[in-house]
């Protein structure tokens, strides 16, 4: 059973990165995605902390690339897709896994989402979710190794989750996804309030993140392909346009030169 203490913070990491620290009141901690090592270490260092897991959703270097340099110095298991491109990985994750972190007493299942790329995984658990690069709040991965009939289908298996998880996105895209989102639904109340939310928080200097499942699921236009008021902007662009992943193909190459 978990004590359900987990705590989650961002370390921000090169522009727009979040590396999500796990802790659960002791000395025990986790990283998702440390990109780089340097802010890791300055946090471990500042609050005596000692890393023990790091989770991996996909290859990318400004998701890896400091785990070399953090196993140096904390002996710390590491969880990641199966694929050769990431070194290090001790415990391989597939579909359904359940993956255990005793020290800090927290339990997380795998989900295989592909699409940003072929071997992506997301870790959801104790009401949280880290999509990684493909879900952003309002947005989601470019596809550089999948298709949107693979987004739709990783997508779809995100939404079937509880509408109150929270969900730890790597990147802060929040307000120029709002922006892009604004143009395909206008109409739209509750991303118009989202887009209100972020422009604030983001001229207090603050992070839009988490978000839920639930918002997303109302304001994100590739969670939402299959809603007439996508539709039919995606009809504008191409009107050949089908709910669902052939909704998802035409706003994504509208995003991807937007
Ligand atoms: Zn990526
Ligand atoms: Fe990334």
């Amino acid at each position: 059973m978990s004590t359900n203490n987990l705590n989650i913070s961002a370390i921000p990491a090169y522009d727009d990165n979040y590396i999500w620290l796990i802790t659960n009141g002791g000395k025990a901690c986790a990283v998702v995605d440390p990109g780089d090592e340097d802010p890791v270490l300055e946090v471990l260092k500042k609050h005596g902390l000692s890393l023990k897991y790091i989770l991996l959703t996909h290859h990318h270097p400004d998701h890896t690339g400091g785990v070399a340099d953090l196993l140096d110095q904390y002996d710390a298991k590491v969880f990641g897709p199966d694929d050769n491109r990431i070194r290090q990985v001790h415990q391989l994750c597939r579909e359904g896994d359940h993956i255990e972190l005793p020290e800090l007493d927290a339990q997380f299942s795998v989900l295989e989402v592909p699409a940003h790329t072929r071997s992506h995984i997301a870790f959801y658990g104790e009401g949280m979710l880290f999509p990684g690069d493909t879900l952003f709040s309002v947005g989601c991965g470019r596809f550089f190794e999948g298709t949107a009939d693979d987004m739709q289908s990783s997508l779809d298996k995100l939404a079937s989750l509880p509408g109150e998880t929270s969900v730890y996105c790597a990147h802060e895209y929040t307000q120029a996804n709002c922006r892009f989102a604004m143009e395909v639904e206008p109409q739209n109340k509750a991303l118009q309030e989202r887009t209100r939310q972020v422009a604030a928080l983001r001229q207090a200097g603050r992070n839009t993140l988490p978000t839920t499942l639930g918002a997303e699921l109302a304001c994100n236009p590739f969670m939402r392909t299959r809603d007439d008021a996508v539709v039919q902007a995606a009809r504008k662009i191409d009107p050949s346009a089908l709910p669902g992943a052939s909704t998802m193909a035409i706003i994504r190459a509208w995003k991807d030169r937007f």
